[in-house]
């Protein structure tokens, strides 16, 4: 892990390594925001989900919501994360129209969860190791809306103090690739563990992508962060752009200033919005309204026994029953993918049931536009026609109509198989009444085939027919050897 040489970008002076870290900013999954009761409802009216905490109203005094705590707690254990049983609340003073208190409550130097690690999966089947620095809890802001009203703008608090995870990585990805693939096991954790639902097109998950460049092997060059990014191509794009526009400017001769840039996806560019703020200029300080958070060390025991299998520790179940690296990343890819997949190879061949599953089945899936989770035949379906092709019952081809029938009729695949009579023939009665009537009936071809007993697949083609193409082919072709007393090699 790590060995793997980064991929350079060429430049005119020589190559260079891109440098990323990512602040991924991921909504907690909870009824009710981090300090109030309110709902958390995705799509309300506006406005329709605000508590005086929520608008700002003097006086008004935060609580602490238990379950986003738990949901921060169990974010940190699956990200194999330093839990701190003390942290603390502080303000981060800012002025903005959609924050009425004048300040988020986040967590600044005390966050209640320390360093953590995650492996990310490439294409080509390797992997690598993204250093996590801490994870903190915090309040989102409101909306302001600018395209409601030619003369003003208006302001929805809904998302004002629902509870965010910010999770900030060390500066280990090397390319745009890598960076959307941290995203995407990010959000596979979060989706197994419960914590947050990871929609991006929600704006659930986003990230402010930090991406520096620098000579192979030299100091860490100074960074821009390109804030809100919201979707894994913006991501990449992004990347891509802005490791571009460094370089030129490097080797033009300027220097890199440490800014806030924004992503335009319509232009594809990344645009200066202001000079990189500092600490100081947000004047943190403990939030005296809030007690320090103190934490249970039995408590987060407890969280921890209750973790689901995560994705790498299943991705090595699934190659220790024989899946290649490769297939594995993909079914643990997705929670519901990979339930499908362990109910669909129970009992039969673990690497059949994968091919099945990757050919037949996401291949349909694909075509039609549906996920998992509304594919029209079962797993369990799948499994007894997987089944049915491993125990000779059906062919190869027969199982991919079967398939096709189930897919758009619906039914039991078993009760089609009798029904239809797609059985394969491996009865030798049935085979041995066919060859018998097909050599009745072609009397010179028996003495041609003693002499070129390469027409013997002239004489299985005929079986074949006589039975509707339901007969196993190697039985026909063992039965036939028999009869006419070819030699085994014909
Ligand atoms: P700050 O203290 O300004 O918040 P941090 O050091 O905490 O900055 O880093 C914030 C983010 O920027 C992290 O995700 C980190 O990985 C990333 N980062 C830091 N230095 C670099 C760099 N030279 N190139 C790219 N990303 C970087
Ligand atoms: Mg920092």
């Amino acid at each position: 892990m790590n060995t793997r040489p980064s991929k350079l970008v060429k430049g005119q002076t020589g190559e260079w390594e891109v440098v990323i870290g990512l602040e991924v900013h991921a909504q907690v999954l909870s009824k009710s925001k981090l300090f109030s009761g309110a709902s958390t409802e995705f799509g309300a009216e506006p406005n329709s989900q605000v508590s005086f905490v929520d608008a700002g109203m003097p006086g008004m005094l935060p609580v602490i919501n238990e379950k986003c705590v738990e949901q921060a707690v169990r974010t940190g254990l699956g990200l194999k994360a330093k839990i701190n049983l003390f942290s603390i609340f502080d303000r981060k003073n800012y002025f903005y129209p959609d924050l009425p208190q004048g300040y988020q409550i986040s967590q600044y130097k005390n966050p209640i969860v320390g360093e953590g690690e995650v492996t990310i999966d490439l294409k080509d089947g390797e992997s690598r190791l993204v250093g996590i620095e801490r994870l903190h809890l915090e309040q989102d802001a409101g909306k302001s809306l600018h395209d409601q009203n030619p003369d003003s703008s208006y302001v929805d608090l809904n998302r004002s103090g629902i509870a965010l995870m910010e999770i900030v990585t060390r500066p280990d990805m090397r390319s745009s690739e890598e960076a959307a693939a941290f995203l995407r096991k990010l959000r596979a954790i979060v989706r197994y563990l419960g914590t947050c639902d990871g929609n991006m097109d929600e704006g659930s998950m986003r990230a402010d992508v930090n991406v520096s460049v620098r000579k192979p092997g030299g100091p860490l060059g100074t960074r821009c962060e390109i804030k809100n990014v919201n979707s894994m191509r913006f991501i990449a794009q992004a990347v891509e752009y802005e490791a571009r526009r460094q370089i030129d400017i490097i080797e033009g001769g300027g220097t890199i200033r440490q800014e806030t840039r924004l992503f335009d996806s319509r232009l594809n560019e990344t645009r200066s919005m202001r000079s990189k703020e500092e600490a100081h200029d947000y004047r943190y300080f403990p939030d005296p309204d809030l007690l320090p958070l103190e934490l249970d060390a039995n408590w987060v025991a407890e969280i921890e026994k209750s973790l689901p299998e995560l994705p790498d520790a299943k991705k090595a179940r699934f190659m220790g029953l024989g899946l290649s690296a490769y297939d594995a990343s993909v079914l643990v890819a997705e929670r519901d993918l990979a339930d499908y997949y362990e109910d669909l190879a129970k009992g039969v061949d673990a690497k059949a049931a994968a091919n099945w599953l990757n050919n037949e089945i996401l291949g349909r899936l694909n075509r039609d536009g549906l996920s998992i989770s509304q594919a029209p035949v079962s797993a369990a379906a799948n499994n007894a026609i997987v089944a049915m092709i491993s125990d000779k019952t059906i062919s190869g081809k027969i199982a991919k109509d079967l398939l096709d029938i189930v897919w758009s009729d619906g039914g039991d695949p078993r009760a089609i198989v009798e029904a239809r009579g797609l059985r394969q023939v491996t009865d030798t009665g049935a085979i041995d009444a066919a060859i018998e009537a097909v050599i009745a009936a072609n009397p010179d071809k028996v003495e041609d085939v003693k002499a070129k007993p390469k027409l013997a697949a002239w004489f299985v083609g005929q079986v074949m027919k006589q039975t509707g193409g339901k007969a196993n082919p190697a039985a026909v072709n063992a039965a036939l050897k028999l009869r006419l007393n070819l030699p085994d090699e014909g």
